[in-house]
């Protein structure tokens, strides 16, 4: 027997957040441990495309009022492609949802969802506690965390994973596909001529996808990826070079663009963790899958794994962190993770290349995909909802 209750969740990202919160929600204890000081996230403005079923889940932890004046409703999202007049548009209303989604930063959605963990009797939430490497046993798994240059061990039946994949990669039993595009992102913030009505944009050049999303009363938040080679020269032009040659990338649609925020680059790889039986231990959210931001997915996916992790540790029968337990969970969340891999890396590979005949053939795929409206209806609710 293990004797500690307590879940026990490595990092205090918005996954892991949530996971407590949900795990709370049914009156289930955890403790979080966060490598970074408690509020170090808040003032982090990378924008994250929530789905309509992300909303549900932070309904539900009652903390979706308190996000609501940060949140930018996307009610359609036009898709083009460079150099071709074929053109799709998707819209909520059409799917009788509020919104397809919505564009929160980052650090609106730790702030909230850290206080609402702070004032939970159920978690306890100790930060700056940098997790540095974990070991199992028949009946339990042990953490070992740094703190103020102390270590300490937490043991626990269930110890989760929720990193963001960024330490801990050679946890033993743990083993990574992955698949490194080349590719980087480029993130920044916006401002055009025209008001952005709450339309997305999703724009395919031969160099790469990028998304244009409406944040704010008037500006947009910008994801522009490509390979490394077309991106990098991107962070030495003025604000006026890169302004002038994204206008020429993404057309007329809202105008002139004005202005234009800082702008950083993140490499795009794809990374799934493959199945394998590691009693005690289970990996969610970022850490367990990457995908490249050209359909908004990654974040969804991380949410919809603590959503149903959650429910898996309240309602199974078996031993928590059990064999049983986890093999029941990985298996509710396969067909959803596969199904985003998959469709993140098609659009990729169909959307990143200029091959002869392809550009006309993906020209014709956007006009046929507007016309073709159960195919659209089936899009619109994998995307909202998962599996
Ligand atoms: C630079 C960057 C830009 C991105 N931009 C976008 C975007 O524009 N749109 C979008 O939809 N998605 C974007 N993503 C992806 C998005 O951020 C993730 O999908 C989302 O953050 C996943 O949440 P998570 O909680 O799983 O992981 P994270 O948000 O990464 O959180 C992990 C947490 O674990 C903590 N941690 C890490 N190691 C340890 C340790 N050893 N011990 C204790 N704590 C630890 C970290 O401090 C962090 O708080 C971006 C990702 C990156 C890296």
């Amino acid at each position: 027997m293990c004797g500690n209750r307590d879940i026990v969740i490595i990092g205090g990202g918005p996954v892991g957040m949530v996971l407590s919160l949900l795990l709370a929600k049914q009156g289930i204890g955890s403790t979080v441990l966060e490598a970074r000081r408690l509020g170090a996230a808040n003032q982090d403005a990378r924008a994250l495309a929530l789905s309509y079923g992300t909303r549900r889940i932070l309904e539900k932890l009652d903390v979706w009022q308190a996000l609501v004046p940060h949140a930018t409703a996307i009610n359609k999202i036009h898709v083009s492609q460079k150099g071709s007049i074929g053109r799709s548009l998707l819209q909520a209303e059409d799917y009788r949802q509020e919104a397809l989604g919505y564009v929160l930063s980052y650090g609106a959605l730790c702030k909230v969802l850290s206080a609402q963990v702070s004032g939970s009797p159920l978690i306890h939430l100790i930060d700056e506690a940098q997790a540095e490497s974990i070991t199992r046993d028949a009946a339990c798994a042990a953490v070992r965390y740094r703190r103020h240059d102390a270590l300490h061990e937490l043991q626990s039946a269930l110890l989760v994973l929720a990193d963001g994949g960024r330490s801990l990669e050679e946890v033993a039993g743990l083993k990574r596909d992955t698949k490194e595009y080349g590719h980087d992102a480029l993130i920044t913030k916006v401002s055009a001529e025209l008001p952005h009505d709450n339309i997305a944009y999703e724009r395919f050049t031969p160099n790469g996808p990028m998304a244009l999303l409406p944040n704010g009363e008037r500006d947009f938040s910008l994801v522009w990826t490509g390979e490394k080679s077309r991106i990098a020269p991107l962070l030495e032009l003025s604000d006026a070079e890169f302004l002038a040659q994204f206008h020429a990338e993404f057309g007329d649609r809202v105008g002139r663009f004005l202005s234009v925020e800082k702008r950083m680059t993140f490499p795009l790889k794809l990374s799934q963790l493959q199945s394998s039986d590691t009693p005690h231990l289970v990996v969610v959210g970022n850490a367990a899958q990457t995908m490249h931001p050209v359909a908004g997915q990654g974040f969804n996916v991380g949410l919809r794994d603590a959503e149903m992790l959650a429910w898996h540790i309240g309602n199974t029968p078996g031993a928590l962190g059990g064999s049983e337990m986890l093999a029941a969970y990985r298996a509710s969340r396969k067909t959803d993770t596969r199904h985003g891999l998959l469709f993140t890396d098609f659009l990729v590979n169909i959307f990143s290349n200029d091959i002869l005949g392809v550009s006309a053939l993906r020209s014709a795929g956007i006009g046929m995909f507007d016309l073709a409206k159960p195919v659209k209806r089936f899009l619109v609710r994998k995307m909202s909802f998962g599996k």
